[in-house]
């Protein structure tokens, strides 16, 4: 009796220690899932935060890259055409060289009398679908009244030239003093549009061309004080003659296509308030230049 006590406390006791085991088994089991799982999801983490991080760098490289560009077009600015004088003379050469380029067929859009908020806007939209970097010859007193005209023109990579604050030619022309003073005027609207102190356009576009006319002799001396200022001037090769009696497309281009005969072309264009039918066919214009094969380009190419 007392031995089959003692063997059934073994006994229950052996099945106790297995029930242990079991549970410990059961626990030791559980334990390793879970230790599994949790290094399982931490990995997760650590792949999805290394990829969270790449993009964030993906993305800081490209502000960095893009912060670098608008640098190097505002050092390019500074540098080429106010900044260093080295640059403005050589800017200067090349804008007097524009008809001598060598690297095959190029043409230089440029609108004068804007900015409008008529019309500017709808060109800088064509511009933009196709591309196409161009020159803006303003009116100080247009920029004065469109500021955030220019600064789109300015942002989207186009060049702001100088064309008088008045565009009146008795205003102008009354003396070559006024004509400085005049381009002095825009130059001053022009900073204060952008917001950049350091910007100078460095280029001048006389009202109805730099020769000729009853003002000439007043042109001529003019000329002379802008080039001891190492200021430049442009006038033009093509034209649409869109402010000269052009006044449906079919005149527009028949005029582009008997005006555009040489490697390098400036075309005049316009962007004032009643120009509505330059930017119901610059597309057409475009078009017509690329089929010819010419590439576009604008001031910023001329600045080394
Ligand atoms: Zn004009």
């Amino acid at each position: 009796m007392q031995y089959q006590i003692e063997s059934f406390k073994v006994k229950k006791r052996g099945k106790q220690v297995i029930v242990y085991v079991i549970i410990l088994l059961l626990v030791l089991l559980v334990s390793i899932s879970l230790g599994i799982v949790v290094a399982r999801k931490g990995n997760e983490e650590k792949t999805m935060g290394k990829l969270i991080e790449t993009k964030a760098n993906a993305k800081k490289v490209k502000k960095e890259e893009r912060q670098e560009q608008s640098k190097r077009n505002n050092e390019k600015q500074g540098d080429g055409t106010q900044g260093n004088l080295e640059n403005k003379k050589q800017f200067v050469k090349n804008v007097d060289q524009i008809y001598n380029g060598e690297k095959g067929k190029r043409v230089f859009l440029t609108f004068d009398d804007g900015p409008s908020e008529a019309v500017t806007p709808h060109i800088l939209d064509t511009l933009k679908k196709y591309n196409v970097k161009a020159t803006f010859f303003v009116l100080g007193n247009r920029v004065k009244l469109n500021p955030e005209l220019i600064r789109r023109e300015y942002r989207e990579g186009h060049y702001i030239a100088n064309h008088s604050y008045s565009h009146e030619y008795s205003k102008i022309y009354k003396s070559s003093n006024a004509v400085l003073k005049e381009y002095n005027k825009t130059e001053e609207q022009i900073k204060r549009a952008l917001g950049n102190e350091n910007y100078s356009s460095n280029l001048f576009r006389f009202p109805g061309g730099s020769t000729g006319g009853e003002y000439d002799k007043v042109k001529e001396k003019a000329k002379k004080e802008l080039e001891a200022k190492n200021i430049a001037y442009l006038d033009w090769n093509a034209l649409t003659s869109d402010a000269a009696g052009a006044d449906t497309k079919e005149k527009i281009m028949k005029n582009l296509e008997e005006t555009v005969l040489y490697n390098n072309v400036v075309l005049l264009m316009h962007d004032a308030p009643d120009k509505i039918l330059t930017y119901e066919t610059l597309e057409d214009v475009i078009k017509y230049l690329q089929k010819k094969g010419y590439t576009f380009e604008n001031m910023y190419d001329l600045i080394s």
